[in-house]
């Protein structure tokens, strides 16, 4: 249902395409795709969608959300698990038509505007042999992904996205265009390298290129016990820096390459990325084929935009989501992981567990406001359905299931939290001086917190 175009309110009626990019209302034929997000139970009908294709409409954007006092919204890929990048009956910025991609071979770097997606980035930088680490997902967009840090295929090896991340030029709550890095603005470039959208809306990313001609790496599924799940970790953590690892323990989606008899039975889903020679790389997998024989095996050289198979840009889940960290993932968490798992009546139900450690740990916790540096393994818990009304059934048993392994670490990757409120934000995702640094730059940058769409900082007072 949309709101009819009468119902606007009168400051967005007269807006235009040449003042703004592109100016979607209630009512035009791209209104309804427009609005939606990735979150398949996010349906929010936003006064209007404003599509810049400058910096500048992107100021003229944001002074007329504060001029007019709606709500704001800024979404590049439109992601995020709470449906942030859309909001109801105020101003959505969507950056989905700023997705120019600029690489300086010579230099190593590139600058991308943030509403590309990772998986574009990734195959026009492969092109040139070049990479920068973005996550597991073609169709996520830079922007929030970027912001929130960024954990994906190349972490162990050169860090997270934000390690890359040499500059950006960002419209501040106040509609003006400031270039922050290490020297301008350095507290900015500190906070949006982990703050989120907190702090103004992001036109272009100034990334580092890496060399990397292809990898050694794919998709093996094995069989799961406790033991074996315990070894598979236990081989991710002892691999070297240029394997990052993922490990899916999930119900069996019907694909074809699992076998029948396995279809909503546990199994694991790893994904193997070894960013590195790919004879070197062999050896490291190999490891992980002894633990058990795999049901399937797709890990081989190939070019490194290969780890992205091909996303549905209209798949919208219904998923039930919990993050965390675990300090380790032995015998006993693992048995709980496949009890909880085999419990389920999800239509796709697990935990995603990635070792982190490597060069991301390498870098000091306080450098960038990213706080969970020395964390262990991150897990993201999910169950995936279709009928919004067993919404309760489900979120009962992923926090169950987040209870039951719960060890020391209680920090969250802001990232993959779905919805929060103060007291997660300030003790899970940013905690302690993180949190407290970034609520003082948010007072200076954004005090009336025109920003809020988001896992949100509120401004320190005083
Ligand atoms: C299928 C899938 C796979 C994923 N894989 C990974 C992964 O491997 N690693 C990982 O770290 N994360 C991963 N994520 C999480 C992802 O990084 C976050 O959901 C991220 O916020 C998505 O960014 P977006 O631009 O697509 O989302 P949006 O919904 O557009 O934005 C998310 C947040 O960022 C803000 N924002 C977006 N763009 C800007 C901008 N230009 N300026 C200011 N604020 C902005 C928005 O206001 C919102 O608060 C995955 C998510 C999905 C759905």
């Amino acid at each position: 249902m949309t709101t009819p175009l009468g119902k606007a309110p009168l400051a967005i009626r007269g807006l235009t395409d040449e003042q703004y990019g592109r100016v979607i209302r209630p009512g035009d034929a791209e209104y309804d795709l427009a609005r939606a997000v990735y979150a398949g139970d996010v349906d929010r009908e936003p006064a209007v969608i404003l599509r810049p294709r400058t910096a500048a409409q992107v100021a003229l954007a944001v002074a007329l959300a504060r001029a007019t006092g709606l709500d704001l919204a800024v979404r590049s890929g439109g992601h995020s698990a709470a449906g942030h990048g859309v909001c109801d009956a105020g101003v959505v910025i969507d950056l989905v038509d700023m997705r120019g991609l600029e690489i300086d071979v010579d230099a190593g770097t590139a600058w991308a505007e943030a509403g590309i997606s990772a998986g574009e980035y990734t195959s026009i930088a492969a092109e040139h042999g070049l990479a920068t680490g973005f996550g597991d997902g073609t169709t996520v967009g830079l922007g929030g992904f970027t912001l929130g840090g960024g954990i994906g295929y190349l972490t162990r090896k050169h860090g997270m996205t934000v390690d890359d991340l040499l500059a950006a030029e960002i419209v501040t709550a106040d509609g003006e265009l400031l270039s922050v890095d290490e020297h301008d603005h350095p507290d900015l470039f500190w906070a949006i390298r982990g703050g989120g959208g907190n702090f103004g809306v992001v036109t272009r990313f100034k990334f580092r290129l890496h060399e990397l001609d292809g990898v050694y790496g794919g998709m093996m599924v094995l069989p799961v016990t406790a033991p074996i799940l315990e070894a598979v970790i236990a081989e991710a953590e002892a691999a070297p820096d240029e394997l990052s690892t993922i490990v899916n323990v999930w119900t069996a989606p019907p694909f074809p390459f699992v076998p029948e008899e396995y279809h909503g039975k546990p199994i694991i889903l790893a994904m193997l990325c070894y960013a590195g020679p790919a004879a070197a790389g062999k050896v490291v997998v190999d490891r992980f084929r002894a633990i058990a024989p795999p049901l399937a095996d797709m890990v081989k050289a190939m070019p490194y935009p290969g780890m992205f198979p091909p996303a549905d840009p209209l798949a919208h889940p219904i998923i039930a989501a919990r993050n965390m960290f675990l300090d380790r993932v032995d015998l006993a968490t693992a048995e709980t992981i496949l009890d909880h798992v085999t419990a389920s009546s999800a239509m796709v139900a697990g935990a995603q567990l990635r070792v982190l450690g490597g060069a991301m740990a390498r870098v000091a916790v306080e450098a960038t406001a990213f706080a969970h540096r020395r964390s262990k393994v991150m897990a993201h818990l999910t169950a995936v359905y279709a009928d919004p009304a067993e919404a309760d059934l489900h979120e009962t048993w992923v926090e169950g299931l987040m209870t039951a392994i719960r060890q020391s670490d209680s920090g969250a990757y802001v990232n993959f939290v779905a919805h929060a409120g103060q007291e997660q934000i300030r003790s899970a995702i940013y905690p302690g001086a993180t949190g407290e640094r970034l609520a003082r730059i948010k007072a200076r940058y954004d005090p009336t917190n025109l920003f809020r769409s988001n896992h949100n900082i509120v401004p320190a007072t005083g």
